[in-house]
């Protein structure tokens, strides 16, 4: 399986970090191995002193499809959740100066965690509400109709280019909000208020 993420998908996410609106979805992949395997606890790797939470809504792909149109996209996922895209920020900052890849900053081992998985049927989820917090405070707060390119359109787009294979992961992108993660932290991620999510930071 892959798991594909999006970059830039909220604006003031995009501004937050200096970097323009997309004109088109910002698409990146993370390995299978960036899937954190013991959920409950992220380690802080040695190569980065700034890694990053980025709190985003995930789906997942269950029918294998290329080119999927939009408006056909909803048949191909039937869970979402929320995720966390760990984000070596130091280290994606030295690649984007040197117009290098992510992929060092991005799909480390465990740079990914999902929640628990919930089901779409009945939920819109072009309106959907979901929060971080980092030890009991909000730090990220986003909703989903305020992404630049909606859960469909990603679809579409990132169909375009690579073939979506049952498991896929798609990370729909991070609002504003995103810090820095210290050992010791409690990180719990929530969708319409409901906890989904817990990750203890080593
Ligand atoms: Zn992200």
């Amino acid at each position: 399986m892959k798991v594909i993420c999006v970059g830039r998908n909220y604006k003031k996410h995009a501004q937050e970090l200096g970097n323009e609106v997309p004109e088109e979805p910002v698409l990146f992949m993370k390995a299978d191995s960036s899937l954190m395997r013991q959920r409950d606890a992220f380690y802080i790797p040695d190569f980065s002193s700034d890694v990053h939470y980025e709190a985003e809504i995930v789906i997942r792909i269950n029918r294998l499809g290329k080119r999927i149109q939009s408006k056909f996209a909803p048949k191909y996922y039937a869970q979402y959740t929320i995720g966390i895209d760990f984000t070596a920020r130091d280290v994606q900052k030295k690649l984007k100066e040197k117009g290098l890849p992510w992929e060092k900053a991005k799909a480390f081992d465990s740079s990914a965690v999902c929640g628990d998985w919930l089901d779409v049927e009945g939920v819109d989820l072009d309106n959907l509400k979901f929060e971080l917090k980092k030890n009991g405070e909000i730090v990220q707060s986003g909703n989903t109709k305020d992404m630049l390119y909606p859960i469909n359109d990603l679809v579409e787009h990132a169909s375009e280019y690579f073939t979506l294979k049952i498991g896929d992961l798609i990370f729909t992108g991070t609002p504003e909000g995103v810090g820095k993660v210290e050992s010791g932290d409690v990180l719990e991620g929530f969708i319409e208020g409901k906890q989904i999510l817990r990750v203890r930071v080593k």
